[in-house]
């Protein structure tokens, strides 16, 4: 993916209206000024860079793994919850999809709740808790929705919560500034992999190549 050849918008100074002409015309142009980079990928990024590689740079056809399946059920779910206040005032925001031009970043959260100065995104899993923390990837992708709902809404976000529904338990991880300037660099070094299309190494854990989805392009797989 090269980066646009609209590097300088402003000199054409088209207002909202022209814009939305142009999106509704020609929907497939991209009219952000770098690779948009979804929370999704910050995940995949990090449990092997090479699948963005393959999905993005290369656009190999995939197959649906259980993962993504379980993935699409779970926001059909959502979906059907609406937007609500509790008593105590904590609102919930459910199945928001947020954006920021200047990160390059989308995403689609599970829902957020802000309870009038703070808020934190809430993420619904199917698997046990881990015992030693979130992993890695997991973590990042989250982070990256905190900073989606810091960047749309100006709240503080200082945790975030995972709703283990199998356990029926919720468990609260506090989340710190380095976290979010760690994750910013993850989405930065996607965005260089996007735009120079340089084939990055395969994870080192080839246990990750046995249900993946491009272990057919892969010389790893
Ligand atoms: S097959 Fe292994 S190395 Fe290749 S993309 Fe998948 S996880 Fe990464």
């Amino acid at each position: 993916m090269q980066a646009s050849g609209l590097d300088d918008m402003n000199k054409y100074k088209l207002n909202q209206y022209q814009f939305q002409e142009i999106r509704n015309l020609y929907p497939k142009i991209n009219l952000y000024l770098q690779p948009v980079i979804g929370t999704e990928d910050v995940r995949q990024f990090l449990y092997c860079p090479r699948i963005i590689y393959f999905r993005y740079v290369i656009c190999a056809p995939m197959k649906k793994t259980y993962k993504m399946e379980y993935g699409e059920l779970k926001h059909e779910k959502i979906q059907k919850l609406k937007n609500k206040s509790d008593d105590d005032c904590i609102q919930k925001y459910y199945n928001i999809y947020l954006n920021d031009a200047d990160l390059g970043l989308v995403g689609l959260i599970d829902y957020f709740e802000f309870d009038g100065k703070t808020a934190f995104p809430v993420e619904i899993k199917s698997g046990n808790i881990p015992l030693d923390g979130l992993n890695i990837p997991h973590k990042y992708q989250i982070i990256a929705q905190a900073i989606l709902i810091e960047k749309n809404f100006d709240f503080m976000v200082n945790k975030m919560r995972i709703n283990y529904i199998k356990h029926q338990k919720s468990v609260d991880y506090r989340l710190l500034i380095e976290d979010k300037l760690k994750c910013m660099k993850i989405i930065r070094k996607i965005r260089e992999l996007l735009i120079y299309e340089k084939i990055p190494e395969p994870t080192k854990d080839q246990g990750k190549c046995v249900d993946c989805e491009c272990k057919n392009y892969c010389y790893r797989g």
